[in-house]
């Protein structure tokens, strides 16, 4: 009863998330991950405003595990692992000089000292890459390079700066003392062979890859990239390379939405235009409900050319909720396909698009690639300018972050026309969170921010 009256799918009801937001709901708030009261709008004629932290959670809710695929490591940066990168051979393999110098044993130069050097017969020289010729035998040095394996019977490498070798190359005076094993890492002294080396869940960045590339892994298993179709409805969209007449406008949204799910780690499938026409807009959501996700620009409000949800449920999408409590973009669908895709019904509107697609969309590739919660948890800033007192909906206003001279953080808050403005984005690099029904801030003013980071 709870659940029709808040306007949420069936199936939807039955996970433990929403058991959870229902029960907070009814207590009349929700506390986030950063422990902030995430406090409910108020009902909307007979569909809820769900607060974002319970929208993002019912979308989570429907996102498992991403799949796994093979990448060769030179294209593994940023990719996160799905299984180990074990050792094959032991690190190092061989016993390895760490100095160009002599190898000895460490009792023949035991008292060796600048007044009193040990003075050792040479028999021998190794460099990187071969193997060491001939035995180190008592009172015998072996002319070694950095990276060579150390000659049996050696047990100590001299630096070469600590020696003199003679005229004609048969002897050399070792002027210092060295313990055994001084300069040498002995073989498996880093990784013995068959140790993991790199754990599930580890993003791969250059350090990872080296690490990878020294085990012997010429491809790692990493979670793939989730494929996001995207398609854009409308009438009156014509693409960017024409010149809009009348009562047209440019598609801004589908470049913009192709780049989101590239930031966002995912691989576009651009399923183009679409008019406001059922048919042709169920032919190409089918098409799209092949993807891991499917995000939908436009035609999801209640405007008579608006066919989007109706569109969706004909297609076997079953929606979990309409509407959240957030501005811009209040009218965003989420729904789920009998074959597990996750359809996103995004508003038209530029900037709501946008805000929708980073609060809603933006986690659940981050969950499929990997990367586990990387829910936007706002952080704080000065306010450079000023918001006005804020409505009933948690508000995202386009902000440009910089760091001050003393290494404070600064939200300058920018200049733009609100949800239907595709400008307003473009100075931006993070967004000022207001909670509903926040007071009016000023200059200097500690607030909430969003970085705009790519994943
Ligand atoms: P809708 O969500 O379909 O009602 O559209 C809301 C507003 O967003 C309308 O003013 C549309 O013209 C505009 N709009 C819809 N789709 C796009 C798009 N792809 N690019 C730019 N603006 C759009
Ligand atoms: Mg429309």
């Amino acid at each position: 009863m709870l659940a029709a009256l808040y306007g949420i799918g069936g199936a939807g009801a039955s996970h433990s998330g929403w058991h959870e937001w229902l029960a907070a709901r009814v207590h009349g708030e929700i506390v986030d991950a950063t422990g902030v009261a995430v406090r409910m709008a108020p009902m909307d004629a007979d569909v809820a405003l769900l607060a974002i932290e319970a929208a993002r959670r019912a979308v989570l809710d429907h996102v498992g595990v991403g799949s796994v695929t093979t990448v060769p490591l030179r294209d593994a940066t940023g990719r996160v692992l799905a299984r180990p990168v074990v050792n094959d051979v032991d690190y190092p393999p061989f016993d390895k000089a760490m100095m160009d110098g002599y190898a000895v044993r460490a009792a023949d130069v035991a008292t060796a000292c600048a007044a009193a050097p040990a003075m050792l017969r040479v028999v021998g020289q190794v460099g990187a890459g071969h193997d060491a010729a001939g035995h180190v035998g008592l009172g015998e040095a072996v002319q070694i390079n950095t990276g060579a394996p150390v000659p049996p019977g050696a047990d100590a490498v001299v630096p070469v700066e600590n020696t003199e070798l003679s005229a004609d190359g048969s002897a050399v005076a070792v002027s210092v003392a060295v313990p055994a094993g001084k300069h040498i890492d002995a073989r498996a002294k880093y990784v013995a062979a068959g140790s993991a080396v790199l754990s599930p869940g580890v993003r791969m960045a250059a350090g990872q890859i080296a690490a990878a590339a020294a085990a012997g892994a010429a491809t790692v298993s990493v979670y793939a990239r989730p494929r996001v179709a995207y398609l854009v409805t409308g009438d009156e969209l014509v693409d960017v390379s024409e010149r809009p007449r009348g009562p047209q406008i440019r598609n801004s949204n589908g470049p913009m939405l192709s780049s989101l799910i590239c930031q966002a780690g995912g691989e576009p499938i651009d399923l183009g235009v679409v008019g406001d026409d059922r048919a042709a807009l169920a032919d190409r959501v089918r098409e799209g409900l092949t993807a891991d996700v499917l995000c939908i620009s436009g035609g999801i409000s209640m405007g008579a050319f608006d066919f989007v949800p109706e569109v969706l449920e004909s297609c076997g999408v079953r929606t979990v909720f309409r509407k959240v409590a957030i501005k811009p973009g209040k009218p965003v669908l989420f729904g789920v396909c009998e074959n597990g895709a996750r359809v996103f019904g995004l508003p038209g509107n530029p900037s709501s698009g946008f805000v929708c697609f980073w609060l809603l969309v933006r986690p659940v590739l981050a969950a499929l690639l990997g990367l586990g919660d990387q829910v936007p948890i706002p952080r704080t800033a000065r306010l450079a300018g000023t918001c006005g007192a804020n409505g009933n909906r948690q508000s995202y206003a386009p902000a440009l972050l910089r760091t001050d001279e003393d290494g404070a953080s600064v939200a300058e808050r920018l200049d733009w026309h609100g949800s239907g403005d595709p400008f307003g984005l473009s100075r931006a690099n993070a967004f000022i969170v207001r909670r509903p029904d926040a007071l009016a801030a000023a200059s200097g003013d500690c607030v909430a921010i969003i970085p705009l980071e790519s994943l």
